[in-house]
């Protein structure tokens, strides 16, 4: 029996990512407010929130501070925009201290509303720049299976999952996807980490190869696998990978949307993994998902291509009317004034050890085939037979389940293909706080078997 709230919720809102042929009976969890790490429903319930929201809410809920940043902001100056060379002291300030921030050379920051944008931004940007350096040829885009990278036609085409592509014509052509890099499911016997990156780095050679190095003009990825589930990269593969990039003048785009502002220990994901890129793409955690916001790095190559063709064609014909939103930009410059005085990232890469060990724990459990992660993220895969890894029929939706016995046990955590199931909590989640979610998780576990 659905309460009131969920009957209008169900007669009336379309759910993103949500199964439509059954939502009209499960319902929705409507959620009323949070507290730290805690969310509470419509009834009063509490949940630990495990998912940090959707991979956001890094300072937790209720943080005042940001509240006030947005209020003040809101009272001030609601709304200006950047086109036509406008601007407004949030911006400026916010981009000067990403500048700063950022762990590859950046020249400048553009900036979108979310993360999906961030990454079409990084597409057409590619192309602008390969058409101002008179290779037109040299556009198309290589990303990963099980890489997620948004839903625009663009970024559903990087996306590297079913549900982006069966049914909506996509990927477009030009955007090619090579091997997923989870040696628990797809190395072979007896395969070391190490042997499975440079295979998957020789299988982006000769599909780079195959194509012509002179029309592939980029490679994305994200430091861990967010979406596709929760995926840590095995040891070596980025270094693989950019040799092969460097190789063949490919450029590197890091989608740093989950990991960037310390999800790994490090600022940004590129950082804990020693990877190189030209850009990066951020959302998400630079406003802790207070308000929508989002951006690219651009470096000083791809700032001179933007010179050069607004002179040919008289602007720069990009932008929305929400680009560097003044209430957003003043929530992210709080946000990260936070991080830097409550030394949040430090503070992760101290818990992290703790997590992951945690986390790692539940490998042992009988239907828990890995468990694996790296700062506070992590993701488990649950396997109707561990010895041989094999999975549960589709039909059984056994991560879904296991999801909905740690919501009745009052966590939240995310199940995605795969079976997988996501962890990733707010970055402020306390020692204690950590013991309760894997205990719930622990038991959501001990109910699905
Ligand atoms: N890139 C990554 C790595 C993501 O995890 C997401 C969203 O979860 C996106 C891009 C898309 O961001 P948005 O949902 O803000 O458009």
């Amino acid at each position: 029996m659905l309460s009131n709230l969920a009957t209008r919720d169900v007669e009336t809102l379309i759910h993103p990512y949500t199964n439509l042929s059954t939502f009209r009976e499960t319902g929705p969890l409507v959620l009323e407010r949070g507290h730290g790490v805690w969310v509470y429903d419509s009834d009063g319930r509490p949940y630990l929130e495990g998912m940090a929201g959707l991979w956001c809410t890094a300072l937790g809920y209720s943080n005042e501070e940001l509240v006030e940043a947005a209020s003040e902001q809101m009272s001030r100056l609601p709304f200006t925009h950047l086109f036509s060379g406008r601007s407004h002291d949030p911006a400026i300030e916010l981009a000067e201290t990403l500048k700063e921030l950022m762990p590859i050379p950046t020249s400048k920051i553009f900036f979108t509303s979310s993360g999906s944008e961030a990454n079409d931004t990084q597409v057409k940007l590619t192309w602008y720049l390969n058409n101002a350096l008179g290779r037109p040829a040299k556009k198309k885009i290589i990303s990963r299976i099980k890489g997620y990278h948004g839903v625009t036609v663009a970024t559903a085409s990087m996306t590297g999952l079913t549900a982006n592509h069966a049914d909506w014509d996509l990927p477009l052509p030009g955007f090619l996807h090579v091997g997923c890099p989870h040696h628990y499911r797809f190395a072979e016997a007896g395969e070391t980490e190490e042997a499975f990156s440079q295979r998957l780095a020789d299988e982006l050679e000769a599909l780079i190869l195959r194509e012509g190095p002179d029309t592939v003009a980029a490679f994305v990825a994200e430091p861990v696998m967010g979406a596709g589930g929760a995926i840590a990269p095995p040891a070596g593969y980025f270094a693989k990978i950019q040799a092969v990039l460097d190789r063949y003048d490919v450029r590197f785009i890091a989608d740093e949307v989950i990991c960037g502002f310390g999800r790994l220990g490090t600022w940004f994901g590129s950082e804990a993994l020693g990877m190189r890129p030209d850009s990066l793409s951020f959302a998400k955690a630079v406003t802790s998902g207070y308000m929508p916001l989002g951006g690219i790095s651009i470096d000083e190559p791809l700032y001179k291509a933007l010179v050069t063709q607004s002179a040919k064609l008289g602007t720069f014909g990009h932008g929305t009317t929400y680009s560097g939103h003044p209430v957003a930009c003043a929530v992210a410059l709080k946000t990260i004034e936070i991080y830097k005085r409550d030394r949040i990232v430090e503070g992760v890469a101290e818990k992290a050890p703790y997590f992951q060990a945690r986390l790692s724990a539940l490998a042992d459990h009988p239907i828990v085939g890995e468990a694996r992660g790296l700062g506070l993220i992590g993701g488990l895969e649950i396997v109707a037979d561990k010895s041989s890894k094999r999975q549960y029929e589709p039909k059984a939706g056994v991560a879904a389940r296991c999801v909905a016995f740690a919501q009745a046990e009052g966590l939240i955590v995310r199940f995605l293909a795969g079976d997988r199931v996501a962890v990733c909590p707010p970055l402020v989640i306390s020692h204690d706080e950590i013991d309760t979610l894997f205990d719930r998780l622990g038991r959501a576990l001990d109910r699905t078997e």
